[in-house]
C-alpha cells in the first residue's frame, strides 16, 4: 500500500535547486498511465495506489490564490499526509516574484508532446526551459515514472466560481470532482473537459499520470481575495482527503455527473489596422459563464453602442473576459453540458 519515501522539491526554479529529483526516487509503478475510454460504460475500475502526489501553483505568476496555498504548505512542511507523499511546488518563481503571467512565454501551453521533444537552444523561452526540467523531475509525461497525480492551481478573471479542468476523462480526477462537489455544495462549481488528447494537453498537469486543474474566479490578477483562496484551500483539502481514502481501501460509488465539453472559442471583433478589440463582451453575458448562450443573445458591443448578437447552436459560454485571453485572442470559450457516469472505483493492490 501506500509507499512512503519522503520527496523534498524546492519551489525555486533549476533542476539544481531540486534537493531530491523525483525521477530518482519514484517507484516505478507496475502499471502504465490508464487512459479512460470517455463515456464509456463500466460498473467498476480500479488503479493502483496514488502514493506520489503534486499540488503546484505559480504556473501563472499573476494568479495568486494558488501560490499562496503552496507557500502555505511549504510553511507547514505538510508534505506527508497519511499514505502518500504530497510535493507542494511553485511552477514558474521568475514569474510569481515579477508579478506577471509569464516571463517569455506562457508555461501552461509549453507541455505538448511536440515542445517537450523540441530540442532546447539559447534562445528558447525560459518557460520552455522550465517546462522541460518539471517534465524530468515530474514525468516525463506518459511514461511510468511520472507522479502519480498533479492538480494545479489557478485563477481567472472571470465569473467562474470553482472550476475543475481535465484534458482527458480519466476516472480518478473525475471522482475527485465529484467527491469535493460533494463536499462544497455551496460553491458554484463546474466540471470543464477542454476535449484534448494527452499528447495535445498542454497544461503541466498533463505530466502526471492523472491531472486537472482547479481554476477559481472571479480574482483580478495580481490580487488576493478571502473568499476565492478558501474556496481553492478547501478544495485542495478534499482533494488530499480523496486519495487518502482511495489509498487506503475506500470504496467510492459510481454516479451521473454534470461535465461542460469545450467546442470552440470566440474572439473580439478587431479593428482590422491595429488588431485591438473593436468592441467589448456586452453587459448582458459579462459575468454570466455558463448561462446558456442562445441564438440572437447580446454577445458583444462596440464602441459606437451597437449591439452584436450571437449567432450559432445555443451553447454555454465561459472564461468570459478573461483578462489573459485578450493576447489569445479569445473573448470567451462555449462548452456543450453533457452527462456522464462514472464507474465504482477503488484501489488495486499491487
Ligand atoms: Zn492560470
Amino acid at each position: 500500500m501506500g509507499r512512503k519515501k519522503r520527496l523534498k522539491l524546492s519551489n525555486r526554479a533549476g533542476a539544481s535547486l531540486f534537493r531530491v529529483s523525483l525521477g530518482a526516487l519514484a517507484p516505478r509503478s507496475k502499471v502504465a498511465a490508464v487512459q479512460t475510454e470517455p463515456y464509456a460504460e463500466m460498473d467498476q475500475v480500479s488503479f493502483p495506489p496514488l502514493s506520489r502526489v503534486v499540488v503546484s501553483g505559480g504556473t501563472h505568476g499573476n494568479e495568486l490564490s494558488g501560490a499562496y496555498i503552496v507557500r502555505q504548505m511549504q510553511k507547514e512542511n505538510s508534505d506527508q499526509t497519511g499514505s502518500m507523499s504530497v510535493c507542494p511546488i511553485l511552477n514558474n518563481p521568475p514569474a510569481i516574484d515579477a508579478c506577471r503571467r509569464y516571463i517569455d512565454t506562457d508555461l501552461n501551453r509549453c507541455f505538448t508532446d511536440a515542445l517537450l521533444n523540441a530540442q532546447l537552444t539559447d534562445t528558447s523561452p525560459s518557460e520552455l526551459r522550465r517546462a522541460h526540467e518539471l517534465n524530468s523531475l515530474l514525468g516525463p509525461k506518459g511514461s511510468e515514472g511520472a507522479v502519480d497525480l498533479l492538480c494545479d492551481l489557478h485563477n481567472t478573471t472571470s465569473n467562474m466560481g470553482l472550476c475543475f479542468i481535465l484534458n482527458v476523462l480519466d476516472w480518478i480526477p473525475l471522482h475527485i470532482v465529484k467527491y469535493v462537489q460533494n463536499k462544497m455544495p455551496s460553491a458554484p462549481s463546474r466540471l470543464i473537459h477542454t476535449n484534448a488528447t494527452k499528447s495535445e494537453g498542454y497544461s503541466v498537469d498533463s505530466v502526471a499520470k492523472h491531472g486537472f486543474a482547479i481554476e477559481v474566479g472571479p480574482q483580478p490578477h495580481g490580487v488576493l481575495r478571502a473568499d476565492v483562496y478558501n474556496m481553492m484551500k478547501e478544495a485542495v483539502g478534499h482533494t488530499l482527503e480523496w486519495l487518502n481514502e482511495f489509498n487506503t481501501g475506500t470504496t467510492f460509488p459510481g454516479g451521473e455527473m454534470e461535465v461542460f465539453v469545450r467546442e470552440k472559442a470566440v474572439d473580439y471583433p478587431r479593428d482590422p489596422e491595429s488588431g485591438t478589440p473593436a468592441a467589448v463582451i456586452h453587459p448582458e453575458l459579462q459575468d454570466n459563464d455558463f448561462k446558456l448562450l442562445r441564438h440572437g443573445d447580446p454577445m458583444f458591443k462596440s464602441f459606437s453602442g451597437e449591439t452584436l448578437n450571437y449567432e450559432g447552436e445555443d451553447l454555454y459560454p465561459f472564461f468570459i473576459n478573461e483578462c489573459a485571453y485578450y493576447e489569445k485572442h479569445v473573448a470567451f470559450c462555449l462548452a456543450k453540458r453533457r452527462t456522464i457516469t462514472l464507474p465504482s472505483i477503488q484501489v488495486k493492490e499491487t
